[in-house]
């Protein structure tokens, strides 16, 4: 019988990301409600002497697979790997962070197990022995509440910056297992020739604490020193809407929404973004939002805590100079 939580973590170059702590922590508290014991997974090369780390946060074992061929995350080795292990544990619930890699991995991993999985959900519950995932649909317009039937293990992925981390009991012992599986290199089919690290050193907008975005409104490229300004100030990071990185004035990897990032930070302050629902759907879950913005009626104030109607390049100045006066 199906018994026990996974949390799988994530690392990169042997250090966990945090998606991790959030899962674990989260696993630990689903473990206690089903009144099950709780497994962390890491998977990657050269792991075993820092998994113990996610004892602290609640994992009664952690079960590493340590090979050099998962050193760098490939769905085909990960997939063979994760998927053994399922299959000679069998546990009633696995949980996975909804990064890009946790995406790719679950959504392949379910199709090898033939278990439903319920993605990039934004809280956890028990309900009558089982698990029960609420995630946000129609570019988080509405929320649906899924369950699952007779297929285990139940697998759901969270999205990051959701699910708190507990604080770590320094004092808290776990079993470090040592994972068997059999990794055929014919079984991996693609390979990582080269990574190449992002030159600016950013934080990852879904790894983020604080975000400072702008939108249109910011009118050009060299306008995001006012943002930058206040971002460096207050410890955030910068981000965009599709408007500006479309204009050209923002990469990519900067854009918040329904075609760019899910984003869950703290804070999330949009400056002259006007809020349109592809927008919202990559930030909605922010804890506090703030809105700057020189139309009242724009639909950004609906979804913020915080609004102030004006002039983006005299308001974010002001508040600038306003929070160094405070640290
Ligand atoms: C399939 C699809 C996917 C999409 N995916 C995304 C996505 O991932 N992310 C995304 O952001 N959008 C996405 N969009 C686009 C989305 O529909 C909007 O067009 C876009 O979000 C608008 O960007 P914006 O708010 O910066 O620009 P606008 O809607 O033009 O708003 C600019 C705002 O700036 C304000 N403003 C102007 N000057 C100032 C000033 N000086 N001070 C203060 N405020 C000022 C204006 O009042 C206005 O509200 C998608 C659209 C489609 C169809």
């Amino acid at each position: 019988m199906a018994q026990g939580v996974w949390a799988v973590a994530e690392q990169r170059d042997g250090v966990f990301r945090k998606i991790s702590y959030e899962i674990v922590s989260e696993g630990r508290r689903l473990a206690d409600k089903l009144g099950q014991k709780l497994t962390a997974v890491v998977l990657g090369a050269s792991v075993k002497d820092k998994a113990a780390e996610l004892g602290q946060y609640g994992a009664d074992r952690v079960l590493v697979a340590d090979d050099p061929r998962l050193g760098q995350y490939t769905t085909d080795a990960y997939v063979e790997v994760l998927g053994q292990l399922v299959k000679a544990d069998q546990p009633a619930v696995l949980i996975m962070g909804a990064s890009v890699q946790g995406k790719d991995l679950s959504a392949r991993l379910s199709g090898r197990l033939g278990v439903g999985m319920a993605q990039d959900c934004t809280s956890f519950s028990v309900e009558e022995g089982g698990l029960v995932a609420i995630r946000p649909i129609y570019a988080g317009k509405a929320y649906a509440k899924v369950t699952f039937e007779n297929s285990y293990p139940q697998m759901a992925t969270a999205r990051p910056n959701v699910m708190s981390i507990s604080a770590p009991d320094t004092g808290r012992s776990c079993e470090v297992v040592s994972a068997s599986f059999t990794l055929d290199d014919a079984a991996i089919k693609t390979k990582i020739v080269d990574s190449i690290k992002d030159a600016s050193g950013k934080i990852d907008l879904t790894e983020a604490d604080k975000i400072v975005s702008g939108g249109r409104g910011m009118k050009g490229p060299e306008n995001f020193k006012v943002l930058e300004e206040l971002a460096a100030v207050i410890g955030a990071s910068v981000g965009a809407s599709r408007s500006a990185v479309d204009a050209g004035w923002r990469p990519h990897s900067d854009q918040v929404g329904q075609t760019g990032k899910v984003v869950s930070p703290t804070l999330y302050v949009a400056c002259g973004i006007s809020g349109a629902i592809q927008h919202l759907a990559g930030m909605s879950t922010s804890k506090v939002i703030v809105a700057i913005n020189k139309d009242a009626e724009a639909p950004i104030f609906q979804k913020a805590d915080y609004g102030v109607v004006g002039d983006l390049f005299e308001v974010v100045p002001a508040l600038t100079e306003a929070v160094k006066k405070y640290i």
